[in-house]
């Protein structure tokens, strides 16, 4: 009896091996677009009608192909991009299967003209359904120009399967923006039915990417730029007010090549910390550069998805590098009128006013504040700490008291700083106004100062003439037992006494008179309700937010124009000033230029 098992006819086998490239028509996009890429095209022309349905044509300026390869191309596995088994190892171009063409013209009615720089005429392929159809010469320019017909006209069931124009439309810019970002010095013209949707010149990252993406001004992006013996990381985040709800579509290139990674993402959001609110994303555009060895990018056919061989350490790379960008950014709100409502935007940082840069600041983390309302950080600390903070002591210097500016003139204090029904601090800079919340920025100084002492460096203590015996509830007791090291870094000074019993000997310098006796239960409820709250911070973040919320001046507090100056300077010595530990802002800037619009003196201004 004959056998039952058949080898299947060539054009079935790339029919049935094509549902793995060509899923919908912005594979086919995709496919086209990295080849031009490929080819060292720096022009390159995309139409599409119906979605790409019925046509997707791709028209570059690249190498070309002789009249051999030009019908070679279409079959299964020819490739000119790898030779050899270890050229698997370091590939540098975006295909490298030789899969594509065969699986588009194995399910579309397909068009290849191309010509060589060197050949004084092109070659025209037709192929239909896998099957050659005609081969010609013919006069073509330099470069290579596909199109693809019809697509799935052989296969009605897939052809179906294929969702509505708008969502397939959609995956196609989806594809388009990509690799147009990718590749910003390429010049890109996208046109659907015949009318162009993007003329996209070559340009710098930042203008392509502003041109694409939302938020669409070059300044509303930060730059990052890393680089370490592993990985080099450049790219844009957005500013921390365009966060959005949404997801929207985080871009990530690994060696020239889009990918997905959520890992990465969260990596980026985390460093924005309190910045943004919760669950919020803001855009990014980000290119890591590594050893090929390092990636694995053949994971996945549409090889969207990559493996690293060291996560946590790219994990740590992009956090550190996105964060110090958004710091050295200086992202501050600024107060803009909107028709009716004031909203918030972000603007160039008031710095220059204070004479503090980002990192040129002189002011020490831990500076001393003038007398009064904040507490200066003078007294030596504990000797419970002294072991603890043996190493840092040795390295620490004293630090000195804040001089004021020479430039200051204490006559124009008053008129410089004012404060707002004890809540706002008003502050005359060169460019308008600051409104700062008092108690959202001494939250924020003092935050800081904790996490630095949490850290290893100096804690301030006082001593308590009285000390204060308390004793616990079992959970606070056993809490407490757990904060024992933190608390003390922070400048607590505990001793514990038999059953439950705790004496406090010490608190932190900051601690304001009078409230010495209550500090450490409403620190370990607030820290309590932090840690409930925010899953994701830190002990020791949740543990320096509680402090600083429970010594920060509270709005009601009167201070002294002094104080406020002395506030102003600690918090724009802050790594990341213009938000509060809990993402609100600490300041908003209403600008001169402003100011003028409203009151309809933009244009008079001569005449004023
Ligand atoms: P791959 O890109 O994986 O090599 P493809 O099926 O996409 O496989 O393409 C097969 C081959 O055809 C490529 O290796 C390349 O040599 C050639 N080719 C395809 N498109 C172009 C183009 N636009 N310009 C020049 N050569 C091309
Ligand atoms: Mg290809």
């Amino acid at each position: 009896m004959a056998g039952v098992i058949r080898r299947l006819p060539e054009p079935l086998v790339n029919q049935i091996a094509a549902g793995e490239v060509v899923q919908r028509p912005a594979s086919v996009v995709k496919e086209l677009l990295e080849n031009a890429i490929d080819a060292g095209a720096n022009r390159i022309e995309v139409h599409v009608r119906d979605a790409g349905k019925s046509l997707v044509q791709v028209i570059d300026n690249g190498c070309g192909m002789s009249a051999e390869d030009a019908v070679l191309c279409f079959e299964r596995h020819a490739t000119s991009k790898i030779a050899r088994l270890e050229d698997l190892q370091a590939i540098s171009t975006l295909g490298f299967r030789g899969e594509a063409l065969a699986s588009i013209a194995a399910v579309a009615q397909v068009e290849l003209r191309t010509r060589r720089p060197e050949d004084a005429y092109g070659t025209c392929v037709r192929i239909e359904g896998g099957r050659l159809k005609g081969v010609e010469a013919c006069s073509a320019p330099v470069g290579t120009s596909v199109s693809v017909r019809n697509l799935f006209y052989n296969t009605p069931a897939r052809r179906r399967f294929l969702k509505s124009d708008a969502t397939e439309w959609r995956h196609i810019l989806n594809v388009f923006r990509r690799l147009a970002l990718c590749y910003s010095r390429i010049a890109f013209t996208l046109f659907y039915q015949g009318e162009p949707v993007y003329v996209l010149p070559p340009e710098a990252l930042l203008d392509r990417l502003a041109r694409l993406l939302e938020p669409s001004g070059p300044e509303d992006w930060v730059a990052v730029r890393e680089e370490t013996p592993y990985v080099a990381l450049q790219g844009y985040v957005a500013k921390p007010v365009f966060s959005r709800i949404s997801r929207g579509e985080p871009f990530w290139f690994v060696n020239g090549r889009y990918v997905r990674h959520r890992p990465l993402d969260h990596a980026v959001y985390s460093a924005y910390g309190e910045l943004i609110p919760r669950e919020s994303h803001p855009p990014f555009v980000l290119f890591l550069t590594l050893d090929p060895r390092h990636v694995d990018v053949n994971v996945h056919p549409t090889k969207e998805e990559v493996k690293f061989d060291d996560e946590p350490a790219l994990h740590a790379v992009v956090r550190a590098a996105v964060r110090r960008a958004l710091g050295e950014a200086r992202v501050v709100p600024e107060a803009v009128w909107y028709g009716a409502r004031l909203v918030e935007r972000t603007g160039p940082p008031p710095k220059t006013e204070f004479g503090t840069g980002p990192s040129g600041s002189a002011l020490p983390k831990t500076a001393l504040m003038p007398q009064g309302v904040l507490r200066p950080l003078s007294a030596p600390y504990s000797e419970a700490c002294r072991d603890s903070a043996e190493g840092d002591r040795a390295s620490a210097k004293p630090e000195k008291p804040l001089e004021p500016k020479e430039a200051w003139d204490p006559l124009q204090e008053a008129r410089l700083f004012w404060q707002l029904h004890n809540r706002y601090i008003l502050v005359q800079i060169r460019s308008g106004v600051l409104i700062v919340d008092q108690h959202a920025a001494h939250e924020r100084v003092l935050y800081e100062q904790a996490l630095h002492a949490l850290e290893g460096g100096l804690p301030a203590t006082q001593q308590l003439l009285f000390p204060h015996t308390l004793v616990l509830p079992p959970e606070d007791f056993e809490l407490l037992k757990e904060l024992a090291h933190d608390l003390c870094r922070l400048g607590f000074v505990l001793k514990w006494g038999a059953g439950r019993q705790v004496s406090l000997l010490g608190v932190p310098a900051e601690v304001r008179p009078g409230r010495e006796q209550t500090i450490l239960q409403e620190l370990l409820a607030r820290y309590k309700r932090y840690q409930h709250a925010e899953v994701s911070s830190s002990s020791r973040e949740a543990l320096a937010k509680a402090l600083a919320c429970q010594m920060a001046v509270k709005s009601g507090d009167v201070l002294s124009p002094s104080e406020m100056e002395s506030l102003l300077h600690h918090l724009f010595a802050c790594q990341m000033p213009y938000a509060c530990p809990h993402g609100r802002p600490t300041i908003i800037q209403l600008t001169l230029e402003e100011l003028d619009r409203r009151f309809g003196r933009i244009g008079h201004l001569e005449r004023a």
